[in-house]
């Protein structure tokens, strides 16, 4: 007789199947064949057709879903539309019942929809049972709390309005919880586009709503395939768009929607980094790297895909890895006692084995788990390769399967920049039994999560989001809810447009200058680059005038290099990052001091470019001064918070700057608001490369000599003149630049997220007229989120 010992030393175990009678029999009563929910209800596709559903693990088709087209995109936001209203009115209590009531039913159905999302994706039951499920249903009862606090917690803000969601589908339903659960909180209404590969929970999850009372029109599903995104990303009324996927298809989006200010949210790829120190719990470690690319088959798009190993210790880790994964269970995804199961698609399968073969081709070294040959599905073994370069595809590359790729470091510095060596920046995992190892790691990594000595570790309460190419926006927490709110006085704020005078009118030959005989000296006014005063790399200038016309200077024309080189100072100022907070605020009070002995000086500048009285002109001087103020006293108050997540973490959120930041500032009110925009920046520790309307040249020269006497290191403050949109443009384009900001025209916000669809950088364009002397609208809360990211760490306790 076999005993428990035996057991356990073989870790055989018989089959433990899931039955999926509940599920077959919930297909059969819908005939196999699923419309769209639009308004409350299933309806047929305006074209009718469908397209087939299949199960990954049997290739059997499970159903025929509505194949979504314009039309159907069109009803479906109408009735969103037209729901928006009374849901947005109904107030933070009655929509926090509304989500209460839906974690409850989702939680009495939990069995049927994780079989059913085994059946669809090919997860195993195991995962869908104790990870999709339970989280998707904390994400709505986590919500429910956000509804009912949102008036005390937001009181400013509203619903953003109708929103389009798209989701993938390595986390169906996981990722629609995700997405609905904080946009119905804010109040507003959703069109939902699933996978193509995996709409049935979705579609569950909308005979779910009707169960529970919600209001027609608030939650639309429309099923379909990436052309149905499409026609929701571009369709006019939708004011925000969410979106999960592939980095490809999030430019595409940054580009569909660029000539919009709709919102937008990227959660995309990553080609995430775990590092092992050597002195980590190395079996822990072991543990960790199959929670974290084995995990959904290694369909994750924060998997831990790049081993990082201490050199020391890499040998002993790799025999350990090897040995663990021939015990790793691949087959049947609703057995219990797999742990791996189905890959999604034929298509996944494909691109996995060919990049697989690709490496082994090479003469990579290649281990492979076990794998009973299947009679049919889609199936991978764990797959390891052992010493892959670091610059080869497979270690940059996102494969989105069950493979991961191991290289040695010998320093942490070493590990730091192995870790950073991607274009992606979603997550990473850290292991090491030395807490000060662990948070100097967590701080260097350009990642928006980070796990120590833990991976995969996911909680409604903390953010989620990625640096870099991997997205912007967070999903989670409260940071999370800010992405479907708008602060209430943008809404009612008119189109700015920029007066004639503020336009640049370059002229390639001399102009006469008779009008600056006037002048004690002729003036021409530099860059300020690296703390240095500069003259125009193309060598040209431009004259600057007054309100009136009247000739006051000339200035140098910026151009491409002149931007560059600004960037390249910005970078080189990157201990600024690193002061205390209270130094920066130091040098801010410093910088206010010396700006108040140049009161004369700058009070001339702004009543010769806006004609205003003396008395106006020193109104809006005081009124800079009081903001130089306020954001050295944020300096070292802009704290981060500890999540409240539920397992035993202190899950720190970071507000960390972005780096290297490029701003447009508006012409009105110019030296206000390009303060007021920069501060806010250069106080949380970003650089700042600014570029402040052309007419504004011969001021700005003279507050970059208030700068030089300011203690504000070289280059963390760098300004160039010329066509503010062309040079923007430069920023946008430019991959060391981590965020941009613009605040000018439509026609030029259109032109900076275009632009910035190839590197994915974080772009804040605002395109609305902002009283910059109303403190709710120009300074505080809006201006410190847009200017930081939030890196989530989860630091665990006990033993
Ligand atoms: P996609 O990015 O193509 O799909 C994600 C979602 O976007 C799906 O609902 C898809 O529809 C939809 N979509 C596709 N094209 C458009 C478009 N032009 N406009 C609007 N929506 C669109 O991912 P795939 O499913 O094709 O997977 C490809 C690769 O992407 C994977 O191998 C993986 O590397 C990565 N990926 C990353 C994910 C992540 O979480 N970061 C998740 C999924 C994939 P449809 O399903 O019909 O194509």
């Amino acid at each position: 007789m076999t005993s428990v010992s035996d057991i356990l030393r073989t870790m055989d175990y018989g089959p433990s199947p899931e039955s999926p009678a509940p599920v077959n029999q919930w297909l059969s009563a819908h005939g196999m064949r699923f419309g769209h929910f639009i308004d409350g209800q299933f309806v047929a596709p305006a074209a009718g057709e469908y397209f087939g559903v299949f199960n990954p693990a049997t290739e059997e088709r499970l159903a025929l879903v509505a194949q979504g087209g314009a039309h159907d995109v069109d009803q479906a936001v109408a009735a969103a539309r037209q729901a928006l209203p009374a849901w947005a009115a109904l107030g933070g209590h009655q929509r926090a019942r509304h989500l209460y009531a839906i974690a409850r039913h989702l939680q009495k159905h939990a069995r049927f929809l994780a079989v059913l999302e085994s059946m669809d994706n090919g997860k195993t039951i195991r995962e869908s049972r104790d990870v999709d499920l339970p989280l998707a249903v904390r994400h709505f009862y986590h919500h429910a709390g956000w509804a009912q606090l949102l008036a005390s917690e937001f009181p400013a803000h509203e619903a953003v309005g109708v929103c389009g969601q798209i989701v993938p589908w390595n986390f169906p339903l996981l990722m629609l919880a995700w997405k609905l659960a904080p946009a119905l909180a804010a109040g507003c209404t959703v069109v939902l586009k699933p996978a193509e590969l995996t709409p049935l929970t979705a579609i569950a999850f909308a005979q779910l709503c009707v169960g529970v009372g919600l209001p027609a029109g608030v939650v639309n599903i429309v099923t379909g395939d990436g052309d149905t995104g499409a026609h929701l990303v571009r369709h006019p009324e939708v004011h925000k768009i969410a979106f999960t996927g592939s980095t490809e298809v999030g430019r595409m989006i940054r580009r569909a929607s660029a000539d919009s200010d709709k919102k937008l949210s990227l959660e995309l790829g990553g080609k995430s980094p775990f590092i092992v120190f050597d002195d980590a719990d190395i079996d822990a470690a072991v543990e960790g790297v199959v929670d974290s690319i084995w995990f959904n088959q290694g369909q994750v798009c924060c998997a831990g895909s790049r081993i990082l190993v201490q050199e020391s210790i890499a040998e002993r880790f790799g025999a350990k890895l090897r040995a663990r994964m021939q015990r790793l269970r691949v087959g049947d995804p609703l057995d219990k006692s797999s742990d791996m199961g189905a890959i999604v698609d034929g298509v996944q399968l494909q691109r996995i084995g060919q990049m697989v073969a690709a490496g082994r081709a090479e003469g990579l070294a290649c281990w492979q788990g076990a794998l009973e040959p299947p009679a049919c599905g889609h199936f991978f073994p764990p797959t390891f390769l052992e010493n892959v370069p670091a610059a080869h595809p497979l270690a940059q590359e996102e494969i989105f399967g069950p493979i991961v790729v191991s290289m040695g470091f010998r320093t942490l510095d070493e590990a730091v920049a192995l870790a950073n060596n991607s274009r992606y920046g979603l997550a990473a995992s850290v292991w090491s039994e030395n807490v000060n190892v662990c948070l100097t790691v967590a701080a260097e990594l350009l990642a928006g999560v980070v796990w120590i000595n833990g991976a995969n570790l996911f909680d409604a309460a903390a953010g989620f989001g990625g640096y870099r190419e991997s997205g912007f926006g967070r999903e989670g927490g409260r940071e999370g809810m800010h992405e479907y709110l708008v602060p209430k006085w943008l809404r009612t704020a008119s189109a700015l447009e920029e007066p004639e005078s503020a336009r640049l009118h370059p002229s390639a030959h001399p102009e006469p200058t008779a009008a600056l005989a006037a002048q004690p000296i002729d003036r021409s006014a530099k860059f300020y680059i690296g703390g240095q005063h500069t003259r125009a790399d193309s060598g040209y200038s431009f004259a600057v005038r007054s309100h009136g016309g009247a000739l006051l200077g000339h200035a140098g024309l910026g151009s491409r290099k002149d931007v560059r080189n600004a960037v390249e100072a910005a970078h080189k100022a990157s201990g600024w990052a690193k002061t205390s907070g209270h130094a920066r605020a130091q040098v801010l009070y410093c910088f206010a001091e010396n700006l108040a002995a140049r009161a004369d000086c700058l009070v001339a500048h702004l009543r010769a470019m806006d004609a205003i009285s003396e008395a106006a002109a020193t109104r809006q001087f005081e009124q800079v001064l009081e903001r130089v103020f306020h954001y050295a006293a944020i300096a070292d108050k802009n704290d981060g918070s500890a999540h409240a997540t539920l397992t035993a973490h202190v899950t720190l959120a970071m507000n960390e700057p972005f780096g290297v930041v490029g701003l447009r500032s508006p012409a009105q009110s110019a030296l206000l608001s390009a303060l007021s925009l920069t501060l806010p920046l250069l106080a949380v520790g970003n650089r700042v490369v600014l570029i402040p309307p052309a007419h504004t040249a011969l001021m700005f020269a003279d507050l970059s000599q208030v700068l030089d006497t300011s203690d504000v290191p070289d280059g963390a403050l760098n300004i160039v003149f010329g066509d503010s949109d062309d040079l923007a443009e430069v920023l946008a384009l430019h991959d060391d630049v981590a965020a941009l900001w613009y605040f000018g025209p439509a026609t030029g916000a259109a032109r900076m997220r275009a632009a910035s669809a190839g590197n994915l950088k974080s772009v804040w364009a605002q395109s609305r007229h902002t009283d910059w002397t109303a403190p709710e609208q120009a300074q505080g809360g809006e201006y410190l989120r847009h200017a930081c990211q939030v890196k989530n760490i989860w630091i665990p306790y006990g033993e």
